[in-house]
């Protein structure tokens, strides 16, 4: 964290299904809206790496469900998430933010390897750094994916863009009386069975003392507002 609260390098982590705009496939108008969001960030001398989900395309345990072997149908996933990242990649540079993807499996015709040490680099200069592919390895997630590469990178915290505004004590749609935390530790959110991040992902943060903000994307401002240090959403510190 800097002196005056804000965080100097973040992960934002965000969900496949805001991309496709509540179909399959890209929404272009999400996309170029969330650019706009992090260009403003990143102006503002902030380093940012994104990891984008695939939900958009496909979910490797739901074909495999409908009779795909696992495996394959994860890798099917992980390679959506890719189309995601080339998506705001475009949208970045459109905004003259300067940006690298960086896949775990290698494609080096539309990205780069990730190779940690560089991306590194490259947030250094100010280039937006975004992690495709998920973990490259099938039965994880791009949770894990965000929890870890913010841990290898050196990243201050994950901040998890969400439909929802932060962390509650029940689910909000279903039970009205629900409450949302602004301030709860990884232990709490274990204890009560809360769901933050798959537990892989949610475990990796724990383990290593990694602050998770968790924060509504659809309120405009709000990926600004959770750089700076300012309270929105809900956040998860030891
Ligand atoms: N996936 C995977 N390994 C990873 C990351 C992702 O196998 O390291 C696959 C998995 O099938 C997953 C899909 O890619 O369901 C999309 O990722 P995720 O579900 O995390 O996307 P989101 O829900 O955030 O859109």
């Amino acid at each position: 964290k800097r002196a005056d609260g804000g965080y100097r390098r973040v992960l934002l982590k965000l969900g496949g299904e805001m991309f496709g705009g509540g179909a399959l496939g890209l929404d272009p108008d999400v996309v170029h809206s969330v650019a706009v969001q992090i260009a403003d960030v990143v102006r503002t001398g902030v380093q940012m790496a994104v990891v984008i989900g695939g939900g958009n395309y496909f979910r490797g345990a739901e074909l495999s469900q409908r009779g795909m072997d696992r495996d394959r149908a994860d890798y099917m996933a992980m390679l959506g998430t890719v189309m995601n990242s080339l998506a705001l990649q475009d949208f970045l540079e459109k905004e003259g933010v300067p940006t690298r993807v960086q896949t775990a499996i290698t494609m080096g015709q539309v990205a780069e390897p990730y190779i940690p040490r560089r991306a590194e680099r490259h947030l250094e200069k100010g280039r937006v750094v975004i992690f495709g592919a998920g973990t490259g390895m099938p039965y994880f997630s791009t949770d894990t994916a965000a929890a870890q590469r913010s841990l290898e990178i050196g990243c201050d915290a994950v901040l998890m863009a969400k439909a929802v505004d932060g962390v509650f004590t029940a689910d909000p749609k279903s039970d009205p009386s629900a409450k949302m935390f602004d301030e709860i530790s990884h232990r709490e959110v274990l204890e009560r069975g809360l769901k933050v991040a798959d537990a892989t992902a949610f475990s990796l943060c724990m383990d290593n003392n990694m602050p998770i903000i968790v924060f509504n994307l659809l309120t405009e401002g709000n990926i600004a507002r959770a750089v700076r240090g300012e309270r929105i959403g809900t956040l998860v510190s030891s």
